[in-house]
């Protein structure tokens, strides 16, 4: 059998923090050659139906995901973690419950760190929220606050204001309270989904990535894969979260965590995963691949 591009099964689009729309996002993994694409945005649901419409008219084989913000708790502090859950029922109660209270904790997030910031720069909720291409199916992240500070003219660039202000070492900055991994994987099982444990090995993040144990603890709450090929994970963390896919019996995951060109440099396609891996994917989902 010939070899081919492969899935990318980690995308975001406007219904997070990405710059696409899942049109756009179907046609450019088309151009692209990939033999097909999932949408994963963060802590919603949302552009799930445009984008099985976009998929259906351009032909685009199509997996339903979400990317989940959660977090491991240590004594001090906590390991922020991201969780791929793809093909899952939308209206399983437990997820439900859990991106309900997400979404809410965002916002009231978002509301605290836009009033601090409004002190000192010319911003305000109404030109934050002026920077959300899908209105109120978006979560209002940093993003739209960057977005917001370009427009006023403080920075040049989305990437300047995350090194400056909105900095998470900065004074600015609000954490948000997210639920435990285990809790977060206990609801995508409930719901019939796939969990993939997201960069699991990206230092970019934290000073700490999940252990060994750490990661046993998500498999016994029934952690399907993980997402081993991102351009986080260094090689030696690719190696090490390769030999434990192998020992646990665990799918191995590539995703280019794309956020479309003007978010961030991840090209779609950069990381890919194979066609056999993402038809057991199918297999254990509870909705079909479009
Ligand atoms: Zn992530
Ligand atoms: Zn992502």
């Amino acid at each position: 059998m010939e070899k081919t591009l492969g899935w990318d099964l980690h995308c975001h689009t406007v219904f997070s923090d990405g710059t696409r729309t899942p049109l756009q996002l179907v046609q450019e993994a088309r151009e692209r050659g990939l033999d097909g694409v999932a949408i994963t945005d963060h802590d919603t649901a949302a552009g799930w139906t445009e984008a099985v419409n976009a998929a259906r008219g351009v032909g685009m084989p199509l997996i339903c995901g979400t990317e989940m913000s959660t977090h491991w708790p240590l004594s001090a502090g906590k390991i922020s973690v991201h969780v791929l859950a793809w093909l899952y029922n939308p209206d399983g109660r437990q997820l439900v419950e859990l991106f309900a209270r997400t979404r809410q904790r965002r916002l009231e997030r978002a509301r605290t760190m836009v009033a601090n910031l409004a002190r000192d720069y010319p911003i305000s909720w109404e030109s934050v929220c002026d920077q959300a291409k899908e209105g109120g199916a978006t979560t209002i992240g940093r993003p739209h606050m960057a977005d917001a500070l370009v427009a006023a003219g403080v920075y040049r660039t989305r990437a300047d204001a995350f090194a400056g202000v909105l900095s998470k070492r900065g004074p600015y900055y609000v954490s948000v309270e997210t639920p435990t991994v285990t809790e977060a994987i206990r609801a995508i099982k409930d719901a019939g989904g796939v969990a993939a444990l997201a960069h699991g090995g990206s230092f970019a993040r934290n000073r700490v990535v999940l252990s060994d144990d750490q990661i046993r603890a998500c498999v016994d709450c029934g952690l399907d894969a993980l997402e081993v090929n991102h351009r986080e994970n260094s090689p030696e963390q690719r190696t090490r979260l390769t030999k434990l896919a192998q020992r646990w019996g665990l799918l191995v995951t590539g995703g280019s965590d794309w956020h479309g060109q003007d978010g961030k440099p991840n090209m779609l396609g950069e990381n890919s995963t194979d066609v056999p891996t993402v038809k057991e994917i199918a297999r254990r989902g509870a909705i079909p691949v479009v």
